[in-house]
């Protein structure tokens, strides 16, 4: 990684920073071997330092191509500095995998007391990674998707109230205040006083154009907000309607496998009884059906891949406030 600023913590992170002049910086975060390039972006004046990633789950990829168009795009900041990782979770991208071969933990998970039974290479540098966001950044924007077997709808997960008020501010389908207890990474750097989004759209094992520039226009959308970008006359920064969702309903397969054969788009409206999704058993074509469980919900994400296997995941309900 010719040209790359190696960084290993946050004091060295400080000092890159200190020294960026307004225009690229290339950096290397390095820890326990595993190596993640990073593109930061500083305006002519300071400002807010706006960080945003992508690949935390490694088969996540309209995320990870949103944040490399961001690089390749972004050139000119009214102020501040944008800091872009477009693939945060190395090993778990090279896997094709949602977690880090490591040891299997979803990294966005760990921020939670589990004692110390779990300290594992994911936790070790989800705590490493969340000092070094936690000690320089304003506000974390954290891209996801479905992964290789879910497809996600647009909408924003958010821990707190700053960081509810920020993505009410632009457009999105969905807000979905999550669990305090949830141990997902913005919750751990609200917890340090971020403002911390996560932003999901999108999902399957290639990239959607839509879902991608979803992507981005959230994040330029965030950018406008907070004056580091001009705002565009009809642009992408309406203040949203967003629907806000105050829980969601994880459905699992249980006895249902096979091979799926038809499903709800995201964003359906759902009522008690209606069939979500259709499948036939590869062992003896016997056919099933999943139906809502709950009175009134939206379709957040649906199984989306052809393949399904029992105890993976079916669809997330949620529940408006
Ligand atoms: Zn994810």
């Amino acid at each position: 990684m010719e040209g790359y600023k190696t960084v290993v913590d946050s004091n060295s992170l400080g000092a890159a920073l200190r020294g960026a002049v307004p225009g690229k910086l290339r950096l290397r975060l390095s820890f326990e071997g595993m190596e993640i390039p990073a593109v930061v972006v500083a305006g002519a004046r300071g400002g807010p330092l706006v960080w945003v990633q992508a690949g935390l789950h490694g088969d996540e990829y309209d995320g990870m191509a949103a944040c490399l168009r961001l690089a390749d795009d972004l050139s000119c900041l009214e102020m501040g500095t944008v800091a872009l990782v477009p693939i945060l979770n190395q090993a778990a991208f090279y896997a094709g995998r949602n977690s880090n071969p490591a040891d299997f933990v979803n990294m966005n998970r760990v921020f939670k007391d589990e004692g110390d039974d779990h300290c594992g290479f994911s936790k070790r540098f989800a705590m490493w990674y969340a000092d070094m966001v936690g000690s320089c950044a304003d506000t974390f924007l954290d891209l996801h998707g479905g992964g290789k077997y879910l497809d996600v709808c647009r909408f924003a997960m958010v821990s707190d109230d700053r960081s509810q008020e920020l993505a009410q501010s632009v457009r999105l389908d969905f807000i979905y205040r999550a669990p305090p207890d949830s141990g997902m990474l913005i919750g751990e750097l609200a917890r340090r006083g971020l403002r911390a989004i996560l932003h999901e759209s999108g999902g399957g094992v290639g990239m959607n154009e839509s879902d991608v520039s979803a992507h981005v226009d959230f994040v330029r959308a965030v950018l406008e907000r907070l004056l580091m970008l001009p705002e565009l006359p009809g642009g992408v920064s309406e203040i949203g309607t967003a629907i806000r969702i105050r829980s969601a309903v994880d459905m699992r397969f249980a006895d249902e496998s096979g091979l799926l054969l038809w499903r709800l788009p995201c964003r359906s409206v759902v009522h008690r009884g209606d069939s979500i999704m259709r499948g036939v058993s590869a062992a003896d074509f016997s056919r099933w059906e999943m139906r809502c469980p709950i009175q009134n919900g939206y379709v957040l994400s649906i199984h989306s891949a052809s393949l399904v296997e029992p105890g993976t995941y079916a669809a997330m309900i949620g529940i408006e406030s």
